[in-house]
């Protein structure tokens, strides 16, 4: 019997406000790659909150998520909105903080926790009917937790890649403590949260936590980790990196070598920045280097010195991840 080629999924994991966003929507604008946004949020943010989809109208509206939930629904019983509710309640329940390191665990070991089953068979069928609505051979998830990256390591159909991405932890408060984004929603705009340092911090530290954890379940030759300021500072050479990583040969979607230009993705949640289309300039963004207090700075450098070292190591080894040649 012929093998049929499972379908690879690129989770992207790391805290918010690192430039996730923009790196899956590169990937997801190189053919055969679909960057689907934040996955974990179909449920919740689109379906239910109908907030809007990269292609510009609310997610249950859109034809592209609107064929995948089809799909889905084939043989349930009840409404989208009903099973959508079910779905992201199960979410909230089971992907809790208080569950964190037992999904990253157990799930991406292959010892199955049987409250997840349900869950894992969901996001099974939705990578599935994504991958075939799509015709896509790869599909970008930028939901960022080492929770949901645990969820579909554990997929007996997909070839699960975990890309880690770390920013420097006094960028991310500062970007999370600018209260200048909106998103969208079907009824118009809301302000995007906006953090507190410590809260920032914690994120920070908590999503990193995340990712060490889960790093020992992952092959080696499926983890992959770069830094945002490495990004920033060679935006085609990383994307060549991280296709190469994931056995992709497509075209980069480059004007020239950081400038990159984006196709309409069918993103379900994320940064604001996922609605750029056409041309988009990559620039390391060291604005609060200049603007950060310098009392501010040094709070989160001591509070977040242990990991650092550790992403630091990472970077100055060599091993299947550091900087793009
Ligand atoms: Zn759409």
């Amino acid at each position: 019997m012929r093998e049929v080629a499972k379908t690879k999924v690129l989770s992207i994991v790391g805290p918010g406000r690192s430039g996730t966003t923009v790196l899956a929507g590169i990937l997801g604008s190189v053919e055969g790659v679909v960057d689907v946004g934040e996955l974990r949020w179909l449920w919740r943010r689109g379906l239910l909150e109908r907030r809007t989809c990269g292609c510009g109208v609310p997610v249950d509206e859109c034809p592209f998520w609107s064929a995948v939930v089809d799909k889905m629904m084939a043989g349930r019983d009840g409404t989208p909105a009903e099973f959508a509710a079910e779905v992201a309640s199960a979410q909230g329940l089971l992907m809790s903080r208080r569950h964190r390191l037992r999904i990253i665990r157990t799930a991406a070991a292959g010892s199955p926790w049987p409250p997840l089953e349900p869950l894992r068979a969901v996001t099974a069928q939705l990578v599935s009917a994504v991958a075939e609505v799509s015709g896509g051979r790869v599909i970008v998830d930028s939901s960022k937790r080492a929770q949901d990256a645990a969820v579909l390591a554990g997929l007996d159909d997909v070839d699960h890649y975990v890309l880690h991405m770390v920013r420097d932890p006094r960028a991310v408060a500062f970007s999370w403590g600018k209260r200048d984004k909106t998103i969208r929603v079907a009824e118009g705009t809301r302000a995007m949260g906006s953090r507190g340092l410590l809260s920032s911090v914690t994120r920070w530290t908590e999503n990193g936590l995340g990712a060490e954890a889960l790093r020992p379940s992952v092959p080696r030759d499926r983890w992959l980790f770069l830094r945002y300021e490495d990004f920033a500072a060679h935006p085609r050479a990383s994307i060549a990196r991280i296709l190469a990583f994931l056995g992709e040969e497509g075209a980069l979607p480059f004007a020239e070598d950081d400038s990159a230009v984006l196709d309409v993705n069918h993103t379900v949640a994320g940064n604001p920045n996922r609605f750029h289309v056409g041309r988009v300039a990559i620039r390391l963004d060291d604005e609060w280097s200049r603007r950060m207090p310098r009392h501010r700075q040094l709070l989160i450098q001591g509070l977040t010195w242990p990991l650092r070292l550790r992403f630091r190591s990472r970077v100055t080894s060599g091993s299947a991840s550091s900087q793009p040649a």
